[in-house]
């Protein structure tokens, strides 16, 4: 099974990615790029992209639905590390599954993680 994030992208074209300047480059090297962000309010940055609709982060590669991910994926700032896929860990995750919606997509559900078992692939079964 491949992750179902990798297929998705929907919440980085859903929501405003706001975070403390210090999160970013170069005041951080393990944040985003400076020309991704932009600046929000005193203390804020927000990624470019999110900060006015129509929603889209720069840093989302891909078409959402189909193979939208994160082209920054080691870089993402806090609030994308912290929405995480419903159910991956056994919880719920509202704001996935809004994003999901929003976007025309399934929200995720405990079987998404653990599909049951499909046939045996018995090749006996399709040999004469
Ligand atoms: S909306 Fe959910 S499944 Fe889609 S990329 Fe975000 S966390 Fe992953
Ligand atoms: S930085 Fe990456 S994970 Fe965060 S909103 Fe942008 S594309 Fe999505």
């Amino acid at each position: 099974m491949s992750h179902p994030c990798v297929s998705c992208g929907a919440c980085c074209a859903t929501f405003r990615v706001a975070f403390h300047w210090s999160e970013a480059q170069p005041a951080n090297p393990d944040g985003p790029p400076a020309e991704l962000v932009v600046p929000l309010r005193r203390h804020e940055l927000v990624m470019r992209g999110t900060e006015s609709a129509p929603t889209r982060c720069v840093a989302l590669a891909g078409t959402v639905g189909v193979d939208g991910h994160c082209s920054i994926y080691p870089l993402r700032p806090s609030p994308c590390r912290a929405l995480v896929p419903a159910w991956e860990d056994g919880q719920p995750s509202p704001q996935c599954d809004k994003a999901r919606l929003a976007h025309g997509l399934p929200p995720l559900t405990p079987a998404t993680w653990n599909p049951p078992p499909g046939p045996v692939n018995d090749a006996s079964a399709v040999v004469p």
